[in-house]
């Protein structure tokens, strides 16, 4: 049985899987999402308790994917995931799930090193594929450090130049070879626009584009997989019930859990934390949506986005339309959005307040994105007396050591450096500079 995927866009033909991740966004401009979703029932959902991730995985994405076999799957599965996420207990039944473990210590390693066998896996032979990316700090390098040396396979990454740390840049600019980086005089949601324009643009047909975002559903499925894997771990009884905090920008993690959703884990709720971009909160409780132009700059800096490409996604799963501007076509289903989602802007000082709180109290160093989700959690569980016993859990979507300065003016004291951050200070780094007008990117494009 096949899992078929449609745009949500409605205007272009159905596929399989292996179309719509090399096709990335769908010829119409909207973006696939799985037809029907496979559920798993309460026993499936817990019996990776004490699993290794890879198994996991392997389980997930065997439910959604045909045009490979068992067994190249699995192997797949258990080389991309030479790592596996780590639970922490923190105070009452709150626990952080860090996302931090893998080799670019961002969570966008779990999709990252899972998509880039995936696209490899179909990609005829003597066929050039050429990833587009535009990030605003880690898809660039968990993207770069997973397709580096992925023969056919070239990437080049667009990211706004002022708003990335020196430490996010080197992880991107000093990979060489297929990597090409490109710092955009201009805010992500530039650098995204560019990447869209390329991909609508007849003139380069020529060039096989994909893109290798939030908005390919390689990316979205694996991020499932941790959500089930983490409940799997902690649930103490089959169908317990599970609050999720999730520090949004993009809206590719949360979509994650919207899926792990579907798939049948009993979410009582999910906290879909942003920083002071707060378009979705918004939304949710007004109905009207309206973009955030330009985006605003917040400490939580990968989650600067005025405009998630993937709520058209949220929007479709609850019927409603939107399209890629973000004109809502079709409303939603509200209150049953409003039913499983509770949204919540936090400003940059309780993110500030939130580590240091936290470091006074649990002794646990956070770093920005994950205090956001953590802040809102504890607002949150404030506000729901009954969900005391509730169990939570709250994404951690990068090292601390991404982000020394910050952690030190709040802190005091330089958080601990894992060794693939260590090393990039003694590499060289290499990337052009463009301004935020499509032109410039279109000759470039045109030459390569
Ligand atoms: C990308 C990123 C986020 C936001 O994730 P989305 O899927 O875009 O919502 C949060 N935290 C960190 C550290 C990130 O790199």
């Amino acid at each position: 049985m096949s899992t078929q995927f449609h745009s949500t866009n409605y205007r272009a033909p159905k596929t399989d899987f292996f179309t719509a991740v090399l096709t990335g966004q769908a010829p119409d401009r909207g973006l696939y999402m799985p037809e029907s979703i496979p559920r798993l029932d309460k026993a499936e959902l817990q019996r990776f308790s004490g699993a290794p991730y890879h198994e996991a995985a392997n389980f997930v994405l065997r439910a959604y994917l045909d045009g490979i076999s068992d067994e190249d799957l699995l192997a797949k599965c258990k080389k991309a995931y030479s790592f596996m996420p780590r639970l922490e207990k923190a105070g009452g039944n709150k626990h952080i799930l860090w996302l931090d473990t893998g080799p670019t210590a961002s969570f966008k390693d779990f999709a990252a090193q899972m998509m880039s066998p995936l696209m490899g896996h179909k990609l005829g032979r003597g066929e050039k594929l050429v990833i587009l990316t535009a990030t605003s700090g880690d898809t660039g390098s968990a993207i770069a450090n997973a397709f580096h040396n992925i023969p056919n396979i070239e990437i080049i990454i667009l990211f706004p130049i002022a708003e990335v740390t020196s430490n996010q840049r080197k992880q991107m600019t000093t990979l060489g070879g297929n990597v090409k980086t490109i710092a955009v005089s201009g805010k992500f949601d530039d650098c995204q626009a560019m990447v869209k324009e390329a991909f609508a643009d007849e003139r380069l047909k020529g060039l096989k584009l994909s893109s290798a975002n939030s908005i390919n559903i390689a990316r979205l499925i694996p991020q499932s997989v941790y959500f089930i894997w983490a409940y799997a771990q902690l649930a103490k009884a089959a169908g317990e019930e599970v609050i999720f905090s999730i520090p949004s920008g993009n809206f590719g993690d949360m979509m994650g859990a919207i899926l792990a959703w579907k798939m049948g884990l009993p979410v009582k709720k999910l906290i879909v934390a942003t920083n002071a971009n707060d378009e979705f909160p918004a939304f949710l409780k007004t109905g009207t949506y309206n973009k955030i132009e330009p985006s605003r700059m917040c400490i939580s800096n990968a989650m600067n986005v005025g405009h998630p490409s993937n709520l058209t996604r949220l929007v479709d799963v609850f019927g409603g339309r939107m399209d890629e501007k973000g004109n809502l076509l079709k409303a939603p289903d509200m209150e049953k959005m409003r039913g499983l989602i509770h949204a919540v802007s936090v400003s940059d000082e309780e993110t500030r307040k939130c580590i240091a709180d936290t470091y006074k109290e649990e002794a646990i160093v956070l770093e920005p994105h994950g205090a956001v989700a953590w802040y809102a959690l504890g607002e949150f569980l404030r506000e729901h007396e009954e969900d005391a016993q509730t169990l939570c859990i709250s994404l951690e979507t990068a090292n601390p050591a991404k982000f020394p300065e910050e952690i030190n003016r709040i802190l005091g004291i330089s958080p601990v450096v894992p060794e693939s951050l260590s090393k990039l200070d003694k590499l060289k780094e290499d990337y052009l500079k463009m301004d935020a007008d499509y032109a410039g990117f279109y000759s470039y494009l045109s030459k390569i």
